[in-house]
């Protein structure tokens, strides 16, 4: 799934390459594309594209007076589509604006369309009051950003919710923009095991995965700001994410993994638990 620095380095340039433009039409495929009701859609059109911003996993695409508050989930993507066929392969939904000329004399028609691969569903667009966007759906309950979260937010939050930090990073009400990759890698950046208590962790220890998590934030957008699309998740660099196996590039032991049902937490013994091998519950899972 993408993470902050992808929705991040995406909606930047989107913002280069659609703002201004005003919107005419929103054409959902299907009918979970649309998360809401009201306020409609049709509230946003002959309003220009004031920009494509980003709320942890989320992108907004912000009108007057309506933002559109678009979730890729795992495979979705938002992409320009100059094509506009009828029945678009994944097309999830559709933004459609008014043509403009470009430099060159021609007419460009580019849409914006959201495509989820894949059987499931779960991409999504929320119409959203612009005024209203931190106290409604799906905004409302998210934590504070991780690119800029501070040593003592982040003190305050550990001190205050008692769980593994593993499962505290990927929690989008306690930090907003991290996923399965990331939690991975700061986990590994702050030389602390994933299961490792909040709570216990103390102010050095937030401290400490504080500034993990800010500079790995950091070196993703670098990455993918040079990028001219979106990578793809085995394009992202990891040092331990999906690594089982692998030597640890920082001590040379080998990365291990505990398998879930979602998601696949790895770690090195060496740098992260003081050696010791934490129990693969991939067999356990079997005998349930
Ligand atoms: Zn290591």
């Amino acid at each position: 799934m993408p993470e902050m620095p992808e929705i991040q380095a995406h909606a930047e340039r989107l913002t280069e390459q659609f703002s201004g433009r005003v919107l005419t039409g929103f054409t959902p495929f299907n009918f979970t594309a649309l998360k809401t009701a009201v306020p409609p859609p049709s509230d946003a059109f002959g309003s220009p594209l004031v920009e494509v911003g980003r709320r942890g996993k989320y992108l907004l695409l912000r009108f007057e007076p309506v933002t559109f508050v678009v979730h890729l989930m795992q495979g979705g993507r938002l992409v320009p589509d100059e094509k506009r066929s009828a029945k678009p392969r994944g097309g999830q939904a559709r933004f459609v604006f008014e043509p403009v000329e470009r430099d060159d004399g021609s007419i460009d028609e580019t849409a914006l369309l959201l495509t989820e691969q894949g059987k499931e569903r779960r991409a999504g667009v929320w119409c959203v009051p612009t005024d209203q966007l931190s106290t409604t759906a799906p905004l409302d309950k998210l934590g504070p950003e991780a690119a800029t979260i501070s040593d003592t937010e982040l003190a305050e939050l550990f001190a205050a919710n008692s769980m593994r930090v593993h499962g505290f990073l990927r929690d989008q009400r306690m930090i907003a923009g991290i996923g399965r990759r990331l939690a991975n890698e700061v986990c590994h950046r702050a030389r602390v095991s994933p299961f490792a208590n909040t709570r216990k962790l103390g102010a050095d220890g937030a401290a400490t995965v504080a500034a993990s998590i800010r500079s790995c934030v950091d070196e993703g957008l670098t990455e993918e700001r040079a990028r001219a699309d979106m990578s793809s998740s085995k394009d992202r660099p990891s040092a331990m994410h999906s690594r089982t196996g692998d030597p640890c590039p920082d001590c040379g032991d080998t990365v291990r993994a505990v398998v879930y049902s979602g998601y696949t937490v790895n770690y090195c013994p060496t740098c992260q638990t003081g050696g010791k091998v934490l129990a693969d519950n991939t067999t356990s899972k079997f005998l349930k």
